[in-house]
Order: structure tokens, then sequence, then C-alpha cells
């Protein structure tokens, strides 16, 4: 290892998981449980060294605590990563043992799907533990998190908007779409729905053409969707696409999109768009509707009950807009403070860590 573990890295509890019989490889980690247990998905990824997958669990995990603080969740956060190629390596043996190892910790980690994993995953990690959300509906979960983060999305666009274009209505606006995939495609469909002119893009030219025909959108490339005149930017591909070559270029008004870590530099990045005179959303506010469904199963999960939290994050973007507007910040600087705010309210009613005591709905059929 090449740095101090300790020193270079934010964590309440790193767990290293190695099972020799099915090649299982994980890190857990638990960054805070002030708020409640840690909740976070599990990436499975051929990381290239244990160096790159701790600095991705331990950053992921600290997204995690601020996202379900600004969502309101008596959750903290956390994150896995199993190093495989989820194509080649993934077994039913690997998440069996992997489903060992959470279940060692006793509900101080509940986690669901991520990158590389899918609520078929998450069943199979059931088998050996009680604390796993995002289960298929037929199983009693909230199924696929894509479609709920994509209703957030849209959402907090609608806020952003409001607040930004003191408009009611999406229809008539432009709004480009970077990456239709999962939750691209189910945001493409809402916005279409609402009367918006959308271009979109992916790097899969096949599947952005598809999409586009479903949706009436304009098909654009990869490499242009930054210099479009639009009103909305949307990323929702991969991570550190707002960068110092991106910004120059970017013509829109708000930038509110579904990918996680969007900013390549949270503060420089954050501080460039304002100036700039866009509206930056910060990305785990608006994408909360994933993580606020699948908690949800912890209490038997309610469909009605889940999606009218979701709706919150229109109130969530609107206050985080209006909290950097009032103290002339960046909205990650606003957000990191009202997030902070929470916490340590909770922490003078319960200076201890009150997580894990929660009640969590253990699903009958467990093992
Ligand atoms: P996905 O893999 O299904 O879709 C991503 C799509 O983006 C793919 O089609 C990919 O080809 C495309 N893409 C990647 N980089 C691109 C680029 N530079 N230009 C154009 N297209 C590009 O993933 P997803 O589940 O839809 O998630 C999208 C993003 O949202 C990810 O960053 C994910 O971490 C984040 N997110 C997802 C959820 C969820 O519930 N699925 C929740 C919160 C955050």
């Amino acid at each position: 290892m090449k740095q101090d573990l300790f020193s270079a890295n934010e964590f309440e509890q790193l767990v290293i998981c190695k099972d020799e019989v099915s090649g299982l490889k994980a890190i857990i980690c638990i960054h805070n449980t002030l708020l409640g247990p840690a909740v976070g998905g599990t990436r499975i990824y051929p990381y290239r060294t244990m160096d790159d997958a701790i600095e991705d669990v331990t950053c992921l995990a600290r997204a995690m605590t601020y996202k379900t603080a600004m969502a309101g969740l008596s959750f903290g956060g956390g994150k896995a990563v199993i190093m495989a190629d989820p194509a080649t390596q993934k077994t039913t043996e690997l998440l069996m043992a992997y489903g060992r190892f959470i279940d060692t910790l006793g509900g101080r980690f509940i986690t669901g799907e991520d990158v590389g994993a899918n609520e078929y995953d998450m069943l199979v990690i059931r088998r050996e533990t009680p604390y796993v959300v995002g289960l298929p509906e037929s199983h009693g979960g909230g199924g696929n998190t894509s479609p709920p983060t994509a209703y957030g999305i849209l959402c907090g666009i609608k806020a952003a908007v409001n607040h930004r274009l003191k408009v009611e209505s999406l229809r008539g606006l432009r709004v480009s779409i970077q990456g239709v995939g999962n939750v691209g495609s189910h945001l493409a469909r809402h916005l279409a729905q609402e009367g918006v002119t959308l271009l979109v893009t992916d790097v899969n030219m096949d599947r952005a053409r598809q999409v586009a025909k479903e949706v009436g959108a304009t098909l654009v490339s990869p490499g242009e969707v930054y210099d479009l005149e639009v009103d909305v930017f949307s990323p929702c591909g991969l991570g550190k696409v707002i960068t110092d070559e991106t910004i120059p270029r970017l013509r829109c008004q708000v930038v509110a999109g579904a990918a996680n870590n969007q900013l390549a530099d949270e503060e420089r990045h954050g501080r460039m768009l304002k100036e700039k005179g866009i509206t930056y959303v910060v990305d785990y506010i608006i994408n909360a509707g994933g993580v606020i469904n699948g908690t949800d199963e912890a209490m038997g999960y309610s469909r009605p009950r889940a999606y009218s939290q979701v709706e919150r994050i229109y109130d969530n973007v609107k206050a985080l807009l209006e909290t950097a507007d009032a103290e002339g910040t960046t909205t990650v600087e606003a957000a990191y403070r009202i997030a902070g705010n929470r916490m340590k309210a909770i922490q003078r009613v319960s200076p201890i860590t009150v997580g894990y005591k929660a009640p969590f709905k253990v699903f009958p059929g467990a093992r």
C-alpha cells in the first residue's frame, strides 16, 4: 500500500474481505453512521490495484453520507467494491461469500446494487444476509433503482428550472442528456412527456439512436454534447465530465444529471461554473431517488410512499439553490453546509453512534 490509510482516506471502518474458495476480493467502507446504519451500493469492477479500489470505495462512501443526509434519511453512508470483472467473474459462490461478510457487520452496513450489479445479484446476497435492499419487486423489494433515480432527476430539474428561469413548466425547454443507459433513458421518457425538446447522446450510438427514435429526440455525437445551446445539460453517463476543458464549452444555464462525481474537482469546478453563471445542481442531492427507494425496503416496501419521498428532491434542490444564492457561495459549498448541519444537529441529540440499533425489517425467507 503506497499511502498511510488513516491519513489519506476518510472512513469510520474499512473491511477487507477475502475468500479463497470463491475468489472474492472485496472492500466495504463504512464512512459515517451518525444518522443511522451505513447504506451504499456494491460496485463490481476489475480494479487494477488495491489502491485504486480503496480510493474509489472511500470517495463513493463519503458521497453516500452526504447523499443520505441531504435526502433526510435516517441512514449513514457506506459503499462496497468487489474487485472482479462482472462479465466473467461474478459467480453465485462469490456473491454468497460476499453476503456472509456483510452479515458479520450485524447491520452496520446495508448494501444494494451499483455498477456491475443488479437486483438479481442482490437476491443471491440476500441468501446470506438480510442487510441488502434493491431486491426485485417479485420478492417484496423496490426493484431496479434506475426508474426512481430518473424520477428524482426530473423533480430536481423542475426545481432548478423554476429557480433559475422562473417557469413552472418544462414545456418548450431544450435539454441535452449525456448517456441514455438505465437512468438516462427513463429520464428521456419523462422529459419527452413534459414537452421538452430533447437532444441525446451516448458512446453507444446504437443505444442513443434507439432512445432518440423512441422519444422523438435529436441525436448528437458524444463529442458535441458540451457545445450545445440548451437550457439544461444532464450528465447521465460517467463522472468527472465537468473539467477545465469542458466548462468553457458549456452553453447551458443548468447542469443537473444522474452521474456521480460529475465535477472533476469539486471546489474549483463548482466555482468555475458559478463564475460562468451556470447553476450546478449537486449530483448527490439530485440523484438520491435510488437510495430513497431502496431504503424504503427497511420498513417493508411501499412504492407510493417511496415515490412521494423521492418527490422531496424538488424541495431539497430548491433549498440548496436558495441557500447558495443567499450566502453567495457555490452550490457545492452550500450542500456540504446543509448536510453537515443536519449531522451536527443529530450529534447534539445523541453523541454516540446510533446507527445499527435502528430497527431493520428482516424479510421472511432468509437463508
Ligand atoms: P448505465 O451504465 O446504464 O448508463 C450509462 C450510459 O452512459 C451508458 O449507456 C454509457 O454508454 C453512457 N456513457 C458513459 N460515458 C459517456 C460519455 N462520456 N458520453 C456519452 N455517453 C456515455 O448507468 P446508469 O445506471 O444509467 O447510471 C448512470 C449514472 O448515474 C452513473 O454515473 C451512475 O453512477 C449514476 N447513478 C445511477 C443510479 C441508478 O439508480 N442507476 C443512482 C445514482 C447515480
